[in-house]
């Protein structure tokens, strides 16, 4: 399997595919995130990928462990879970500028929530050409990150929740091409990842475990929605702790990985479930996350970590920016040198006042632990999650899977 970089001069520091080591992590991402953009008044009109790569690079964090180029996915790749109909529409959108009103109505493109933009394509194709490079890069037992992916709403034939096409599926489906028997999707958040439950709901070899925020868009994964047998989830209430995670996975998600026996697992880390961003209402650290993340990646590998939501570009970028570091073994600093707090200093967003942005998330990388009660919500739902676990269907799907 080759590794492809761009040896353009802004990648070329970052490649050091020579001294790779087989199982060092390695970090995919493009700089179409960059150059392209969803215009503005979205939520997604921030930078955030752009971010995570200069803050990197002024950390030096790509030194030892290699950044990869992503590939972009070819219409037959896409066109292997997405309807060719649905694909062209796009493509014709991107050679005329604009989408057809037949378009925008059939397929929810070019609206005021998926909108159109110049490179919308390119960009949306890298994302998969990402997440099946990371899942082939990943075979040999290394843990792979590609935080542009995660856009874990999209379905086959629509553009949903920000997402046009599902990344997060051509990573799985790459897995079960390599020939992994089981695997496990576990999505981190602050909205339930239906595209990909959808996708496997009814796939044996594939168990999704979505944990995210109840109440909130897009109003599925009740705690009892198994999908077709194969899906797992948790709502939370707002206010959702640190503390909440832990007895969260450590009560209900390990268990369940556990008892699926997964031989490759991909991680949805989005970024929006941690406190301080607009579009929830969850007061995760990213200590808590990274932690979850770290553990998952040592108990399963090959493992791909991909991005999701996150619209606060200063607590995005400092998310994203430290589970690389965690993840490829860096010392995360207690304060950011200069060059990187320049970085976050020059960042904006329509939606968070500038009274609000913390000075934390300018100066450092790491949040303080946001521990706290677990509340009796929080234990009912981990009680009605393992009930529908042990539910006897379940017991029989898994047992005729692991047979199979
Ligand atoms: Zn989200």
């Amino acid at each position: 399997m080759s590794i492809r970089p761009d040896m353009s001069p802004t990648n070329k520091s970052r490649c050091r595919q020579a001294e790779t080591k087989r199982h060092d992590p390695l970090f995919v991402s493009s700089e179409v995130y960059r150059e392209t953009g969803y215009g503005t008044n979205h939520p997604l009109a921030i930078p955030r990928i752009g971010t995570v790569l200069d803050l990197c690079d002024a950390l030096k964090w790509f030194e030892n462990a290699p950044y990869v180029e992503s590939l972009v996915a070819s219409k037959a790749e896409l066109t292997r879970f997405h309807s060719p109909d649905y694909v062209a529409a796009l493509q014709e959108a991107d050679r005329d500028g604009k989408v057809s009103s037949q378009s925008r109505q059939r397929y929810k493109i070019g609206t005021m929530e998926n909108p159109f933009f110049p490179g919308l394509f390119k960009r949306a194709a890298t994302s998969v050409g990402g997440s099946i490079l990371a899942a082939k890069l990943a075979a040999d037992g290394r843990t792979v990150y590609h935080p542009s992916g995660g856009t874990h709403h999209s379905v086959a034939n629509l553009a949903r929740g920000f997402c046009y096409f599902n990344d997060v599926v051509f990573a799985i489906l790459t897995f079960l091409d390599l020939g992994v028997e089981r695997v496990l999707y576990l999505d981190l958040d602050a909205h339930h990842g239906d595209g990909v439950q959808v996708a496997f709901e009814s796939e044996p070899r594939v168990l999704t475990v979505s944990v995210h925020e109840e109440n909130r868009w897009p109003y599925t994964g009740a705690v009892d929605d198994r999908g077709g047998g194969f899906a797992r989830n948790i709502p939370v209430p707002a206010g959702f702790n640190d503390s909440e995670l832990a007895f969260v996975m450590d009560e209900a998600v390990f268990p369940m990985a556990a008892r699926f026996g997964p031989e490759a697992v991909v991680v949805c880390c989005g970024a929006d479930g941690l406190s301080g961003d607009p579009l929830s209402s969850m007061s995760l650290s990213n200590v808590a996350l990274w932690d979850m993340v770290a553990r998952i990646v040592e108990l399963v590998a090959p493992a791909v970590v991909v991005g999701g939501g996150g619209y606060n570009p200063w607590t995005v970028a400092r998310c994203w920016t430290g589970l690389w570091g965690r993840l490829a073994g860096f010392e995360i600093p207690n304060s950011l040198p200069s060059i990187a707090r320049d970085v976050l200093s020059k960042l904006e967003c329509d939606l968070i006042d500038d009274d609000d942005v913390d000075d934390a998330w300018v100066n450092t990388l790491a949040d303080a632990f946001n521990d706290g009660p677990v509340r009796a919500e929080i234990e009912e739902v981990v009680r009605k999650a393992l009930q529908v676990e042990s539910h006897p269907v379940n017991y029989i799907l898994a047992n005729s899977n692991k047979r199979a």
